[in-house]
């Protein structure tokens, strides 16, 4: 049973047009009653982004509404169904386990979002699990989220996060907690795995019109929609994975099932941040062989989406069997798609205005260098821009030694000469695109942990500082460093 509440003239504008047309893609699901639903955190910036008048809520009505023991009006609470590749394996039945979607908002600029709720209690996918999620795992979702929006990285968003009084069984017991998503959409790759398995040509094709519909609707024009909608999604994920490298973050869990197709981060689990670059870092507990390792991302990319290619084929293949080819020849081009992206993101990060053959040799050795000394990875990019205002004091700081990357410096200096661009602009223009402010792994651990033991303070003064995260303030300096050089290797885990 679904009830409503009267917030004080509160609306969502709900239009659930997923509900609405796509029956038998989904199944409908009640939220569990938390005991004492406490709010930790509203995200105010974005609810009036979204067009969510919350101003007038008191904190019993957000607690009420962003932890499920309410349904606003106008809501149809559904599970999605989807399947998966889970490190390689195929999992035909996954699902919203414990998720559930509220419904579609349409902001005052006319895009419509997902509002879900995670760790809301057992829906019909949820298998052995509880459906619940832990304290931790949704304060780093909303955090990193967050942060990750901040860097222009395409993300979906965090609109809060609600204690429910309840605690949850995982190694040990803690703190219970649901946060509420807001997505451009969630279909995931998973999704259209989840109906080519189980239900063939006809479901593909109606799960592929209704995505072009809702995120690209140029695309129905094209001769072949199916073909242009895989061609779209493949230079989305590119993009994206572009971005991830170029702020060292590793997603840490990409199972095709956590690939949204509108090109959004989608599901922080065990995701963090590089500290000292290492091509290899992995930081997950689960991801022993570190097969979603950072610099592995680009080849997983390219596997996902051929594994996307496949679920879509019986739809490509109904328009017009020659697309089969031309489908396969998509794939194939993936790598050089995403090496553009990249390069773009590295020139940008650089300082390198125009595209030139000579950045790429100078780009492909930096990685080399950067490991070979141990660089923090974030500090690095931000030195260099020091670097063209005359301070070399961050730079040294990084580096083991004068000589060290000298000849790398050198290089660097001589590409930027070929263009007529002020250093100082330049600088400027680095400092744009080049974090300060990342949520390293120690701050967050600290913030965290102070969270679970009721103290909010270094969460909410962290999520502060990654939300600012390109302009030096010096009360932040703390925030800048990396983690001490003894500390424990980090490790994250996925036990929402
Ligand atoms: P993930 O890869 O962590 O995003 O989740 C993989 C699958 O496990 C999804 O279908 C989730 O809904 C499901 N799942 C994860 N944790 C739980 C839980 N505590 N209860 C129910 N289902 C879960
Ligand atoms: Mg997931």
């Amino acid at each position: 049973m679904t009830s409503t509440l009267d917030i004080g003239g509160m609306n969502f504008a709900f239009q659930n047009s997923f509900h609405d047309s796509m029956d038998g893609f989904f199944s409908p699901a009640d939220a569990a009653k938390p005991s004492a639903p406490d709010p930790l955190i509203f995200n105010h910036a974005l609810a009036v982004r979204l067009g969510i008048a919350a101003e007038g809520m008191t904190e019993s009505q957000l607690a009420a509404i962003f932890s499920g023991k309410e349904t606003p009006e106008g809501a149809n609470p559904l599970a999605f169904a989807y399947a998966g590749h889970q490190f390689g394996h195929f999992s035909p039945q996954l699902g919203d386990g414990r998720a559930l979607l509220l419904g579609e908002i349409v902001a005052p600029d006319g895009a419509r979002f997902d509002l879900q709720l995670k760790g809301s209690g057992p829906t019909a996918f949820s298998r052995n699990g509880d459906g619940k999620a832990a304290i931790g795992p949704v304060l780093r979702e909303y955090l990193v989220s967050e942060a990750m929006a901040a860097m222009g990285v395409p993300t979906t968003r965090s609109l809060a996060a609600v204690a429910t009084g309840d605690r949850v069984q995982r190694e040990r017991s803690h703190p219970g907690a649901v946060l509420t998503r807001a997505a451009s959409s969630h279909i995931r790759v998973g999704t259209f795995q989840f109906f080519a398995a189980h239900f063939g040509a006809d479901h593909v094709i109606q799960l592929s019109e209704y995505t072009i519909n809702r995120h690209f609707p140029e695309l129905a024009e094209a001769a072949n929609p199916h073909l242009a909608l895989l061609d779209r999604v493949f230079g989305l994920q590119c993009e994206l994975v572009a971005r991830w490298m170029g702020v060292g973050f590793i997603h840490g869990v990409m199972n095709t099932d956590n690939v949204a197709v509108s090109g959004e981060t989608l599901d922080y689990g065990p995701c963090a941040f590089m500290d000292r670059f290492a091509v290899n870092t992995v930081f997950s507990s689960i991801d022993a062989n570190g097969r979603y390792a950072y610099g592995r991302q680009p080849q997983i990319t390219h596997w996902n989406m051929a594994r996307f290619a496949e679920a879509m084929l019986p739809a490509i293949h109904a328009v017009d069997p020659a697309d089969v080819d031309a489908a396969k020849a998509l794939v194939d081009a993936i790598p050089a798609r995403f090496r553009a992206q990249w390069l773009d993101e590295m020139r940008e990060k650089l300082g390198l205005g125009q595209a030139k053959k000579a950045d790429e040799q100078l780009i492909d050795t930096l990685f080399g260098e950067l490991e070979q000394h141990a660089v923090d990875f974030t500090s690095f990019f931000r030195a260099l821009a020091q670097l063209l205002r005359g301070d070399g004091d961050l730079l040294r700081a990084l580096l083991p030694d004068a000589e060290a990357m000298a000849p790398w410096i050198a290089d660097w200096w001589a590409q930027l000469e070929r263009e007529a661009i002020a250093p100082l602009e330049r600088a400027d223009a680095m400092d744009a695109v080049n974090p300060l402010y990342i949520p390293r792994n120690h701050l967050v651990e600290a913030a965290l942990v102070a969270a679970e033991a009721g103290d909010m303070a270094p969460w909410t003064e962290l999520l502060e500082v990654v939300q600012n995260p390109y302009v030096e303030r010096a009360e932040w300096a703390a925030f800048a460093q990396p983690a001490p050089i003894d500390a424990d290797p980090y490790k994250t885990f996925c036990g929402t």
